[in-house]
């Protein structure tokens, strides 16, 4: 699979990570300033596009680290069928286990109550510090829906984001719905050839179709162990 990057937006008013070389940007004059990558989603199941994505958002904004933090209770899907949060979380860390730069947290999953991302960056900020430089790194469809977040006007000021997008996003759409006081926090990270989602993985798996590459080896033996995206479940 091939993966190139670049940087999507040319539009007034959305930030472009754009880099034509093959270096990575300094986005911030404190370089000796711990950056980390906060990895949010629902992870149901995590796949190699998620995994690419982080790997690519590590590099070019020159991240210390990449914290993947499973979603206890996605905020917005109050009445989606959500794999339980534990498998979730095992599959995430079978998945990132052999990068030295990632990590797995517990810390939505523990917590009680609806996985606000206020919340969780709060807490990053406490753990590591004020001067912690936080990236959000998550899909551009959930970023879109920011306005409708659990206190909004906080969480931009809290950390930058980064919203992956998939070959061929309509970025006229982001610039059309959010204000340039979001649109001014978010960076756009396009990684071409990675088409997955998490939606067509559990299709694949309930009618008994491979998932064998499109997840890590480890991921796709926990699924079958646990019976997990069986159609008869
Ligand atoms: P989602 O609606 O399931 O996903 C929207 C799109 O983004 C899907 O195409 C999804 O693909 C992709 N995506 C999700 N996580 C990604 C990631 N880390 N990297 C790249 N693409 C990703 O979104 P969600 O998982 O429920 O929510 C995303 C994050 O936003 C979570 O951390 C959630 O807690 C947070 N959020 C917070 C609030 C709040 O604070 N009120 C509200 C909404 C969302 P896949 O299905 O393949 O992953």
């Amino acid at each position: 699979m091939e993966v190139g990057l670049r940087g999507e937006s040319r539009e007034e008013g959305v930030e472009s990570m754009a880099s034509q070389g093959p270096r990575p940007q300094t986005l911030d004059p404190r370089p000796e300033t711990l950056a980390i990558g906060v990895m949010g989603g629902t992870f149901d199941p995590i796949h190699i596009g998620h995994l690419i994505i982080a790997e690519e958002a590590r590099y070019r904004f020159q991240l210390d680290r990449v914290i993947f933090v499973p979603a206890g209770i996605p905020p917005h899907k109050p009445d989606e069928p959500i794999t339980d949060r534990e498998h979730r979380y095992q599959m995430t860390v079978l998945a990132t286990q052999d990068n030295p730069a990632f990590e797995t947290s517990r810390i939505e999953v523990e917590r009680p109550g609806p996985s606000y991302t206020v919340d969780t960056l709060m807490e990053f900020k406490r753990i590591y510090g004020e001067e912690t430089r936080l990236f959000f790194i998550t899909g551009a469809d959930a970023i879109l829906e920011i306005l409708t977040w659990h206190q909004p006007e906080r969480l931009r000021f809290m950390c930058k984001f980064i919203a992956a997008t998939r070959p061929g996003y309509n970025l006229g759409e982001v610039k059309r719905k959010l204000p340039k006081a979001y649109l001014e926090h978010i960076f756009f990270l396009e990684v071409p050839g990675v088409h997955i989602s998490s939606t067509e993985l559990r299709s694949r798996a309930a009618a008994g179709m491979p998932i064998k590459y499109l997840v890590p080896a480890a991921v796709e033996d926990y699924i079958i162990q646990n019976h997990l995206y069986r159609a008869e479940k």
